[in-house]
């Protein structure tokens, strides 16, 4: 409802703001027929005409702009309410069931386990909007130290593995020649884990992905991960690497998440001197995402 309201009102400010160009024309029009004689009143009717237009063209950029960064803002609230919610009710209803019910122990130890885990993706979600953070701000550089890529990946591999539960055929690693990278260790780790756990996470019931490091060229390697999940229309392979944003659709009602993953890679590609990008067929067709980063030297 609310998101159809936006749309109306941004489409009302296009429309206004063409209308009122048309408008600007015409008037321009009518005075150069009326005027052609008189130059320098031509002469600062094209300006004055020309001041009309930018103000129009920039006020209805602004607006639209703003529209949008509202709606992503309040998809983003309500995603960090739903993902901060789920796991705390959950935690609460195991306490409550300890606390007024006798449970043995087989039942008292998965009370335990779900409970780790439900506080592991609480701490997740804090952790990525902590690290937006840090990362979008402009005085925290990365602490860059000399890194063997291959490891990095593995471990990344080895926690996604643990978290759901996969076997390696599930979520394969194809190490490349052995690689090192200048890297902050957290954000890559950061940004690899993301790309993983989305593979993971976008694959549906079967999950069958594939991690792959290999040398692009003699300065650059690349980090794929491939996946044969929901896919992603064309129209967002760009798109979705913006803050907040979310491929809109089923998937994204049915699958949760705060929209911040993606940036979070985009970013940390960008301080490395690198690059991020996804690659897929279209809805249904699996994906590829791949992160490239300069060699060390
Ligand atoms: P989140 O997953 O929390 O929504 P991300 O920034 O990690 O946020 O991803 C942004 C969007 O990109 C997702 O909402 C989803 O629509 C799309 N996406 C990311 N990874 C995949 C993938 N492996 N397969 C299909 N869609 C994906």
């Amino acid at each position: 409802m609310v998101a159809a309201g936006r749309r109306g009102s941004i489409a009302f400010f296009i429309t206004l703001g063409a209308g009122l160009i048309l408008i600007a024309i015409l008037l321009y029009i009518g005075w150069v027929v009326l005027n052609w004689r008189t130059g320098i009143l031509v002469f600062l009717g094209v300006l004055l005409l020309a001041f009309i237009i930018a103000g129009i063209v920039l006020n209805t950029i602004f607006l639209v702009r703003e529209i949008r960064r509202n709606e992503q803002h309040d998809a983003f609230i309500n995603a960090v309410t739903h993902e901060l919610k789920t796991p705390v009710a959950s935690i609460r209803l195991y306490l409550q069931t300890l606390q007024t019910r006798p449970v043995d122990d087989a039942k008292r130890s998965e009370f335990y386990r779900t409970m780790v885990e439900d506080s592991d993706r609480l701490l997740a979600t804090i952790e990525q909007v902590l690290r937006t953070g840090r990362i979008g701000s402009a005085r925290g550089k990365p602490n860059l130290s000399r890194v063997d890529l291959g490891q990095v990946v593995e471990e990344c591999v080895t926690r996604t593995r643990t978290l759901y539960h996969l076997r390696p055929e599930g979520l394969a690693y194809v190490p490349g020649p052995a690689v090192a990278i200048l890297a902050d260790l957290d954000e890559v780790q950061a940004a690899i884990s993301n790309l993983i756990d989305n593979a993971v996470k976008y694959s549906g019931s079967e999950v069958r992905v594939t991690v792959e490091t290999a040398t692009v060229d003699d300065d650059h390697v690349a980090v794929r991960v491939h996946d044969h999940g929901t896919g992603i229309p064309k129209t967002e392979l760009k798109q979705i690497f913006k803050r907040f944003h979310r491929a809109p659709g089923p998937v994204a009602a049915r699958i949760p998440g705060t929209g911040l993953g993606l940036y979070i890679v985009r970013s940390v590609a960008k301080r490395h001197g690198g690059r991020a990008w996804a690659e897929s067929e279209g809805p249904g067709r699996g994906s590829t995402f791949v992160l490239q980063l300069p060699v060390a030297k």
